[in-house]
């Protein structure tokens, strides 16, 4: 397989949604040697009790760019304000714009359904510029002089924070990544965005920020370890979108043949 060029591009609405939703997968595919980018649609404003806006973005930036450091990954960020993050024509260019400039070959992102509007539509936006991102008449020259990208990638959903969609409803993956032995690598990660780490631990008086992402992680295990038939400790677990035009192989399930496991409910 190709790693040199085809690069893996993970985007979440807000700083720490990538880490939460993706990491130790991500940790997985630069172990093979991929070049991999984590995006954020928004810069993290409305995350904090304390500072204005513009400082809580610009530390929330900084704890971003660390977090890539410990993953070996490229950051990238598209400046919204956070719960401001809309369908419309110019972020719809600008979101566009920003996977011109990496060209992936490969993208991760929020599933359709979640519990914030923020997530929903990044997931939206992102599904709509892997399509427009080849369209050569599409302009997003007012973001940058990016061309158009040499395909559409592969897009695969992570599953909503805490498993449930809107109506508390269970979501049932297609599969799920063994990612038992990247869980230290996860937390170091997470642990970078101090910030939200800080607040929570304010807050709930203990490490709430890594011990809900432990938790989850251990939940999708013990999912992973039904369907899989043998003990697993910690999993991420993701829907590949297979609409027209879209790459329909499941290229995460060839590349860690012995990482990722079915879900028999989904077939
Ligand atoms: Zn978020």
């Amino acid at each position: 397989m190709d790693t040199g060029t085809r690069k893996i591009l993970a985007v979440g609405a807000h700083p720490d949604d990538v880490e939460f939703m993706c990491s130790g997968t991500l940790f997985l595919l630069r172990r093979l040697g991929y070049e991999v980018h984590v995006a954020t649609l928004g810069n993290g404003d409305c995350g904090t009790a304390e500072h204005s806006r513009e400082e809580i973005s610009r530390i929330r930036r900084r704890e971003a760019v660390s977090a890539c450091q410990v993953l070996g990954a490229v950051h990238n960020c598209a400046d919204l304000s956070d719960l401001t993050i809309f369908n419309d024509d110019a972020t719809n260019r600008r979101t566009t714009a920003l996977l011109r400039g990496i060209d992936p070959w490969m993208v991760l992102t929020h599933p359709p359904a979640d519990y914030l509007a923020d997530h929903e539509t990044t997931s939206l936006l992102v599904r709509n510029a892997c399509f427009y991102g080849p369209v050569r008449n599409y302009d997003t020259s007012s973001f940058g002089p990016a061309p158009a990208t040499s395909r559409i990638p592969y897009l695969f959903y992570a599953q909503p924070l805490g498993g449930a969609d809107m109506f508390g409803r269970r979501v049932i993956p297609e599969f799920y990544v063994d990612i038992s032995d990247c869980l230290e690598q996860k937390e170091m990660m997470l642990a970078s965005h101090e910030s939200q780490r800080a607040w929570l631990r304010a807050h709930h008086g203990v490490d709430e920020y890594l011990d809900s992402m432990r938790r989850w992680s251990q939940e999708l295990g013990r999912e992973a370890s039904r369907a899989a038939g043998r003990p697993m400790a910690c999993a991420e677990a993701f829907r590949q979108h297979r609409g027209h035009a879209y790459p329909e192989d499941n290229i995460l399930a060839h590349l860690l043949p012995d990482r990722v496991i079915l879900e028999p409910r989904y077939q």
